[in-house]
């Protein structure tokens, strides 16, 4: 078999598993050309020079170890059974982020390990990586009660955590997984709705908003699949990750 020929396949059999994940008929492309500039964002960029992939290890596991798993800066401290550091690969270029631990996450102590999270592996899958590739975290490391949306004062106490994960990571892309997150990330009121579907920054590292994948469990329309399906083929086409065949060759 040529090499084109192997191409070929290998773009086709990325096309079948996006429909899977999808379930999409037709597979849209990304926006052509130059994306739409998001709000105004502030932004400190990175200065120093990046960790070696040991140093980053390092310094992750001793985050956790040393600040997070004993936590108690705010009141979700008292009804976790486990925080939820995150977890991933220390070089990934992509760092998912979500809201906040739900129960299943909560009971293992890793992140989207629950339904959504079955729903974002899929993702991740369709972009032709595995979850071990990428780095995934929330807003906030202990799951709020009854999942309910994690509270103003426990997001700024929380979050100078995740702002130390992605200083050691410093992945290519932030990929923020609904409103929360978003909003959180990009320190903006605006809907997701007109905030996915562009890049965005944080201190320099770009940013795409895109749905949570448990919304999209509860809106499971063709507009809300496709609609992250062609957030994440913008990432995709940012990283030069290939992209999938639309027609299936043979
Ligand atoms: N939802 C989130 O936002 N994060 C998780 O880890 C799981 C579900």
């Amino acid at each position: 078999m040529s090499d084109t020929d192997e191409k070929l396949r290998a773009r086709a059999r990325l096309a079948l598993r996006a429909e899977r994940a999808f379930g999409l008929d037709s597979l849209p492309n990304p926006q052509a050309g130059p994306s739409a500039p998001g709000p105004t964002i502030p932004s400190t960029t990175f200065i120093a020079e990046p960790l070696k992939t040991s140093q980053k290890t390092a310094r992750l596991i001793a985050l956790d170890n040393n600040e997070v798993r004993g936590c108690t800066r705010c009141r979700l401290c008292e009804t976790r059974t486990n925080t939820v550091f995150g977890e991933g690969d220390p070089d990934a270029k992509i760092f998912f982020i979500g809201e906040g631990p739900g129960e299943n996450e909560d009971l293992q102590g890793r992140p989207f390990v629950g339904r959504a999270g079955e729903l974002l592996n899929k993702w991740i899958i369709a972009m032709g990586l595995r979850r071990e590739q990428v780095y995934i975290a929330n807003i906030v490391k202990c799951r709020p009660p009854e999942n309910r949306e994690p509270a103003p004062d426990e997001v700024a106490t929380c979050t100078p955590y995740l702002q130390r994960q992605l200083e050691i990571i410093r992945p290519q892309v932030i990929v923020t997984l609904g409103r929360p997150s978003a909003q959180h990330m990009l320190q903006s009121k605006i809907s997701m709705g007109k905030l996915r579907g562009q890049w965005h920054s944080w201190r320099g590292i770009k940013v795409m908003p895109t749905y949570h994948p448990a919304y999209v469990l509860r809106s499971y329309t063709y507009e809300t699949r496709s609609a992250v399906w062609s957030d994440l083929q913008m990432v995709m086409k940012e990283l030069d990750l290939p992209m999938p065949a639309r027609k299936i060759a043979e």
